[in-house]
């Protein structure tokens, strides 16, 4: 599999709330940032309007020993092994359109909030 890194986004199917493996049934798929990774998995970020089950709080001890960005302290986060993703997107390869969600390989976000619209959303809202 791909080396990962923090900053790259991975996908992840979830069933119940829950993230499942890519082969198994699942309720709908979702795209999390990498924060940490380790020899079997990796740590995502959660954002607060994501509900996964088995993400717990970033604290400082755990942010210092896994070395991830200070700006996740006290944000929520769940660990995952490798074979539960279903998808990778390596920081280099693209961006998502925060709008149309669809993926745009080698652009760069270009928001000040570091999201991406693309030029077909840019140029029409209502698309
Ligand atoms: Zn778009």
């Amino acid at each position: 599999m791909t080396k990962l890194k923090p900053g790259d986004q991975v996908e992840c199917r979830i069933k119940s709330a829950a993230i499942v493996s890519p082969y198994h049934s699942y309720d709908e798929s979702k795209t999390f940032e990498v924060i940490a990774v380790d020899n079997g998995g990796c740590y995502l970020y959660v954002p607060h309007y994501y509900l996964v089950k088995g993400s717990v709080v970033l604290d400082a001890y755990r942010r210092k020993t896994l070395s991830i960005d200070p700006k996740f302290l006290g944000e929520q986060f769940v660990y995952i092994l490798e074979n539960l993703i279903a998808n990778i997107h390596q920081q280099t390869d693209g961006v998502f359109c925060k709008v149309c969600n669809e993926f745009y390989q080698f652009a760069e976000p270009n928001r000040k909030d570091k999201t991406f619209i693309c030029f077909s959303c840019r140029a029409n809202p209502y698309r």
